[in-house]
């Protein structure tokens, strides 16, 4: 891998903490390519006590970076953010090297994540307080929003990136430290993100990573370390349970981006071929591997089959492979567990009465590939209709009427993302208003943007990422009553 990097000083594989580089009391782990098998670095492994060093340091040096005034922060933020687009390409093919998504997508990637640390390093200036009219004469009232402290992240393996900047962008803007433990699976990305924080002049200590094989040794210590002020995690829903029941004892303020089950409909009156596209774009981009994929398409009965048609039509097209070869649509999945979760949900459906009209089985390439799969037929008692497959299989599931689909669309724990297609502009208020879910795609498959809030609903998560109010899960409101 290094000797495909401009610069091979990006792959870095120790953990930084307090602007050192340290190699792991527990050895080392091995971070592997999900295309090709082999091991593509050997990561420092941490221990508890390392952790738990760091966020030490992010402790004493939060308390000056809290001082710098938002201009300061900013000026440094927009250097870092240089620095990762500058250096697109190589952290382009490290993500793809650990991760497997095509480069093409790894890049995008880069770009999506990198603007979050350019947006809130512009909002550092812009952390407004307030004046609120006294109560009684003699009284002043004012509002200030200060940094909570120090905020610790675990993230999931789908983002590497992203999933860091959407969080480390608004703390650091804030006045908070921060200290980041990727998934095992995608530790180098992160790395290099503290690589350029350095070279950005990011002072050392405000922002850590810790690298560590043991996530749960690693989510006691941030749980239980009374100097993490804040948690703030992305994955499963399952594992936000146990984050959430373990934060409690320390009444820590969490914000939480959990699983989805996304719908996604299209209504009689939709276009189609946008429908086509947007469905593409959002069941297939990372392979099928976001929380905001959509898992059910609920399409309408008078287009079904010739949504049908056109969706096979285009996915068969796709070209599965190594995401480092030119023209590859769609990656490897992350392990086989991944695989394993879309055949079962395949073999459910299938044995329910459902019908594969395009893949269904692994792909030639063996390994972790695995054909884009289209299944009509889907019905509410299959597995997907509750879980998320987070893999390359699209149900097709046939409606009558809006109130049905209403129902069956938010017939679900989950309230992320969801998406739909229509025309009519009654239908499409009516329907974005009764959606239960944080995020609704309108005429479109693709919503992130670091300028707009992402977050979900019901079990899908507490909290907002990116836009102005994301900002705010960082800063804490102080009210200051004054007798004058
Ligand atoms: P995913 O399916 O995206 O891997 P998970 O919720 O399993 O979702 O994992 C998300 C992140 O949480 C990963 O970095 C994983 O290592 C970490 N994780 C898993 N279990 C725990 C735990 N008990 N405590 C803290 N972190 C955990």
């Amino acid at each position: 891998l290094a000797s495909l990097l401009n610069d091979p000083s990006l792959l870095e594989t120790r953990a930084y903490i307090g602007g050192q580089w340290v190699d792991g009391d527990n050895g080392t782990f091995d971070v592997t390519n999900p295309a090709r098998g082999d091991v593509v670095a050997q990561v420092a492994d941490l221990s508890r006590d390392q952790v738990a060093d760091a966020i030490a340091k992010a402790e004493k040096a939060q308390k000056d970076w809290a001082k710098w005034t938002g201009k300061e922060r900013a000026a440094v933020m927009r250097k870092w953010f240089d620095l990762m687009m500058e250096n697109q390409h190589d952290l382009g093919l490290i993500l793809t090297a650990e991760q497997g998504k095509p480069l093409a997508e790894a890049k995008g990637e880069i770009g999506y994540g990198a603007s979050f640390i350019e947006f809130f390093g512009e909002e550092a200036k812009r952390v407004y307080g307030e004046m609120i009219p006294g109560h009684q004469r003699d009284k002043r009232i004012m509002v200030m929003k200060q940094p909570i402290g120090v905020a610790a992240s675990i993230t999931p393996w789908n983002f590497p990136n992203a999933m860091i900047t959407r969080k480390a962008g608004p703390a650091l803007a804030a006045g908070c430290a921060f200290v980041a433990r990727p998934a095992k699976e995608t530790p180098l990305s992160a790395i290099v993100l503290g690589v350029l924080a350095e070279r950005a002049g990011i002072p050392a200590g405000v922002f850590n990573v810790v690298t560590s094989s043991s996530a749960s040794a690693v989510g006691k210590e941030f749980c239980e370390n009374p100097a993490v002020r804040k948690l703030t995690f992305t994955g499963s829903t399952e594992v936000g349970r146990i984050l959430l029941k373990q934060a409690a004892d320390q009444v820590m303020k969490c914000s939480m981006e959990l699983g989805g089950n996304a719908p996604f409909i299209v209504f009689d009156d939709a276009d189609l071929d946008a429908a086509v596209e947007g469905a593409i774009m959002c069941k297939f981009r990372n392979n099928g591997q976001t929380c905001v994929c959509a898992n059910r398409l609920y399409v309408q009965a008078g287009v079904y089959d010739a949504f049908a048609e056109k969706l096979k039509a285009r996915v068969e097209k796709m070209k599965v492979g190594d995401g480092l070869e030119e023209g590859t649509d769609l990656g490897p999945l992350i392990n086989h567990d991944a695989i394993d979760k879309v055949q079962e949900h395949i073999a459910d459906a299938k044995a329910k009465g459902a019908k594969v009209i395009l893949g269904g089985e692994a792909h030639e390439m063996s390994g972790n590939f695995f054909g884009p799969t289209i299944v009509t037929g889907a019905t509410k008692d299959m597995a997907f209709s509750t879980e998320e497959t987070f893999g390359p299989l699209a149900p097709l599931f046939k409606f009558e009427d809006e109130d049905e689909v209403i129902e069956l669309a938010n017939d679900t724990i989950f309230g992320l993302a969801s998406y739909f297609y229509a025309k009519d502009l009654s239908r499409v208020y009516k329907v974005a208003e009764a959606l239960e879910y944080g995020i609704v795609g309108v005429n479109t498959g693709i919503i992130s943007t670091e300028v707009a809030p992402f977050g979900g609903v019901k079990q899908s998560g507490l909290g907002r990422e990116g836009s102005h109010h994301g900002i705010e899960d960082y800063l804490e409101m102080k009210y200051v009553c004054l007798a004058v």
